[in-house]
C-alpha cells in the first residue's frame, strides 16, 4: 500500500482546528481602551439587552421620543406665525401663516428618525409647484419636499417624496387634498473633514404613507432651486425646518429620535 502523507496529517489537522474553532466561538468579545466590549460573539449572553421603548400608538410618540408638536403650542420652534388650531374631531395641528417664513426647531438635530404628518387642504389648489408646496429641511438645508401630488404633474424631483432637485420618489404614494400623509425619514447626516471637505456624504430613507419612496438616496447637497446641489461643510446638528412657501398647509404629530452615527 502507497504511503499517503496528507491520509494522516490532514486528520490530525481536523483534530487541532476543532478545539480552536470552538475556543474563538467561545471567546469573550474584545475591548476597547476604555474596557467596553466591542465585538460579539455569536449569541453572546452577555451582549446588552437593547433599550425598551414603547411603540408609537395613534397620534402618539414613541417612549424615547422627542416631541416637536404637544398639540396646544409651537414652543419648539422659532420663525414664522404659524397657527395651532383643531380638526372638527377636536385634534390639534398646526397651520403655515403664509407669508410669516420658515419654521426651524429650537433644538438642534444630525442624524434622526423623524416622523410628520402633514395635509394639504381641500381650499389649496395645486399647479405644479404653486398653491400647496412645503418642505422638511433636515440641518435647514436638505429638503424632503412636501407638495399636493395627487393629483399635481410637476417635475419629478419637485414631487411629493422627491429629495428637491435631487430623486423623485419611487413611486406617488400621496393621498388628495383634504386627507393626511405620514413621511417616516431615516436621516443620515453628512460628515466633513477638519478642512471643510466632505468625509462622508448624507442620505435619507424615506417611507411614505408606509411606502418606501426613498432607499438610502445619497444626499448631493444642501437644496438647492435650477442648480446642482453642492455641499459645504456645517456644524453636526442643526435645526429641522418647515418651508413657507406662501401656502396654508397643516402639520400634526412630529416627532423625532436623534440616532447614533
Ligand atoms: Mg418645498
Amino acid at each position: 500500500m502507497r504511503h499517503c502523507p496528507l491520509c494522516t496529517v490532514l486528520p490530525a489537522l481536523a483534530l487541532v482546528a476543532v478545539p480552536v474553532g470552538l475556543l474563538l466561538a467561545a471567546a469573550p468579545a474584545s475591548q476597547d481602551e476604555k474596557g467596553a466590549k466591542k465585538e460579539w460573539g455569536v449569541h453572546d449572553k452577555e451582549r446588552p439587552q437593547p433599550a425598551m421603548v414603547t411603540p408609537a400608538g395613534h397620534g402618539t410618540a414613541p417612549s424615547d421620543a422627542i416631541s416637536l408638536f404637544d398639540g396646544k403650542s409651537l414652543d419648539a420652534w422659532t420663525g414664522g406665525a404659524w397657527e395651532v388650531k383643531s380638526d372638527a374631531q377636536g385634534q390639534p395641528y398646526f397651520q403655515v401663516k403664509a407669508g410669516s417664513g420658515n419654521i426651524r426647531t429650537k433644538e438642534g438635530f444630525g442624524s434622526c428618525q423623524l416622523h410628520i404628518e402633514w395635509m394639504v387642504p381641500e381650499s389649496c389648489k395645486c399647479n405644479g409647484q404653486q398653491g400647496c408646496n412645503s418642505g422638511v429641511f433636515f440641518m435647514d438645508r436638505y429638503e424632503l419636499q412636501i407638495l399636493g401630488s395627487n393629483p399635481n404633474k410637476t417635475y419629478v424631483d419637485g414631487m411629493a417624496g422627491a429629495m428637491y432637485g435631487q430623486y423623485p420618489p419611487l413611486v406617488n404614494a400621496c393621498n388628495p387634498n383634504g386627507q393626511w400623509n405620514t413621511y417616516d425619514v431615516v436621516f443620515s447626516a453628512p460628515k466633513f473633514n477638519a478642512d471643510g471637505s466632505l468625509a462622508k456624504a448624507g442620505h435619507m430613507t424615506v417611507f411614505f404613507n408606509g411606502v418606501l419612496v426613498q432607499n438610502h438616496s445619497e444626499i448631493w447637497g444642501a437644496t438647492a432651486h435650477m442648480a446642482k446641489a453642492k455641499y459645504s461643510a456645517h456644524e453636526p446638528k442643526l435645526p429641522i425646518g418647515l418651508q413657507d412657501h406662501g401656502d396654508a398647509l397643516c402639520f400634526r404629530n412630529v416627532w423625532v429620535r436623534p440616532l447614533a452615527d
